[in-house]
Parts: C-alpha cells; structure tokens; sequence
C-alpha cells in the first residue's frame, strides 16, 4: 500500500486492545477497533481497513439497541442510518418534528443546559425498529403508512375489524 498524500510505502499494523482504532466513521464518539490494519504515514496521512464493515454494523446496532442507558444523539443517528431512514421519515415514525430530531442527533444543548433527547417511548420505538430493519423491510413500510395516516384526523365512528375465516381454508385472514 502506498501512501495516497505522499507516495511513501506503507507498512500495516494491526490495532489492539491497548491501541484500538477509534471509528469515527461510524459516526459514534465512543466506538474502538481491535484487529483492524492500520496504515500510518510520517507525512500524517492515515488509512485504515475495515474488513466485513457491514457485519460490524450488525454487532454495533445489536449492542446499541440493548444497551439500558438511553440512546444518546449519535446512537439514534446510528440506529436511524442503519434503518437505512431519512430523518425526515424516521421524524415522522417517532411523531416528533424534524427540527426535534435533528436537535437530538446533533446533540443540542437546551437553554438550560440539559441535551435535547427523546423520550422514553420514542427511545424504545428507535431500538425496534433498528432491530426490525435487521431482520426484514416490512415494520418500516407499517411505520410509514402510519405515520402518513396519522396526519389525518382521527375518525369518532369506530372502526370495524373484520376478520374471515373461509369454509375451504383453515386458517383466519384480516377481510379488509
Ligand atoms: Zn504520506
């Protein structure tokens, strides 16, 4: 490997638990690599390979969506990103404004002093649904729809679920 600022050849070294590999691309403050190569030039330049990046995400978000502590701003920016969800949408899921959300993900404080953050309820739909869009796409679309629907005002008849379960079949079905 060579170095991309100066043309200098680069040997690699692989990180370890007391020189980890601090990930900032990942967009998280707190995350660290151990194993990773590392490619240091004297000219300052620094490269790094991250093999199976993707797999890393996986285990990132896993321990993000179990952690007990609140999510903090960057976590949910995580979380929403790995969702593969715009802020705008993923604002609209929560039922917070996009101003609100952008607010915590970039860590504003309040005049106060305190941070801006999510409440409970919304810290815990950020975790399922990052934990649902590991597994498949549908709990996003549900969200979605919802979120679309919801800014209709909600009808005072009630409405009627109707569920079927034809002769032939053996199984219920939702009749729309
Ligand atoms: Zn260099």
């Amino acid at each position: 490997m060579r170095c991309p600022g100066c043309d200098r050849a680069l040997k690699g070294q692989k990180t370890t638990l007391e020189q980890p590999y601090q990930y900032v691309e990942s967009g998280l403050d707190n995350v660290f690599l151990v194993g990773v190569t590392l490619y240091a030039c004297q000219c300052g330049e620094e490269l790094v390979e991250i093999p199976k990046a993707e797999q890393l995400d996986d285990v990132i978000a896993k321990v993000l969506i179990q952690k007990s502590a609140p999510l903090t701003g960057v976590e949910v920016r995580f979380l929403r990103k790995y969702a593969e969800l715009s802020a705008k949408d993923f604002a609209k899921i929560l039922g917070v404004s996009p101003e609100h959300l952008s607010r915590v993900e970039n860590r504003k404080a309040q005049r106060t002093g305190a941070m801006y953050v999510l409440g409970a309820a919304a810290d815990k739909l950020t975790r399922v649904i990052a934990h649902k869009a590991s597994q498949d796409e549908s709990i996003k679309e549900i969200l979605l729809t919802l979120a679309k629907t919801s800014e209709k005002k909600a009808s005072r008849k009630k409405a009627r679920l109707l569920f079927e379960k034809r002769p032939r079949s053996s199984r219920w079905k939702s009749a729309a």
